[in-house]
């Protein structure tokens, strides 16, 4: 557990309660899938619900990133991650229960907020669950496989992100859920 955190310290920049949040589900997590949390695993893909600091400390634990396409980032806006094992096939998902916590601000409430979550008991702070997903070809590490291009920018879009309107080819971005617009 130390050292894990510390892993997680080095990458988030400090302990805080969601670090320890996020570093004690993926202990559960890689316990459950019978996967060793000290030792990187390319088995190893995790769904995170969440932008926040777990994210961080399940980054900085399992090396998973978005970059090697091990890490799934869901914008769900909760406390929760699914670990899947790709060699055999299982996954669990693991969800911190809400209670009522002391709303106290300030550097030594953060401290005391994540000793707190660091001694709670599992069963009181988390709910683990077994699930069954399949990951898409398209989300799978490795190569792209489908390449495609948008009929209206005409830029690329790879691993099977394309929209289709009417049979044409659109970017997310063209297709009407744009997340900037450019000037005239
Ligand atoms: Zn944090
Ligand atoms: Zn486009």
């Amino acid at each position: 557990m130390d050292i894990l955190l510390q892993k997680a310290k080095e990458f988030h920049g400090e302990i805080c309660a969601g670090i320890v949040l996020g570093t004690r589900m993926t202990i559960i997590g890689m316990r459950e899938l019978g996967m060793n949390p000290l030792e990187k695993s390319r088995n190893l893909i995790v769904y995170v619900e969440i932008d926040r600091c777990i994210a961080d400390a399940i980054q900085a634990i399992t090396g998973c990133s978005l970059g090697h396409r091990t890490l799934k980032y869901r914008p769900y806006g909760k406390f929760a991650a699914t670990y899947v094992n790709l060699k055999t096939g299982s996954a669990v998902r693991v969800t911190v229960v809400e209670k009522k916590r002391t709303e106290k601000t300030g550097k030594e409430a953060m401290k005391d907020a994540a000793k707190i979550l660091l001694e709670t008991p599992e069963v009181d702070l988390f709910r683990v669950k077994r699930v069954n997903l399949t990951i898409p070809d398209g989300e799978m590490p490795g190569m792209p496989k489908y390449r495609a291009r948008c009929i209206k920018c005409g830029e690329m879009i790879v691993d099977n992100k394309e929209i289709l309107r009417d049979g044409a080819i659109f970017c997310g971005n063209c297709a009407g859920v744009p997340y900037y617009t450019e000037p005239e």
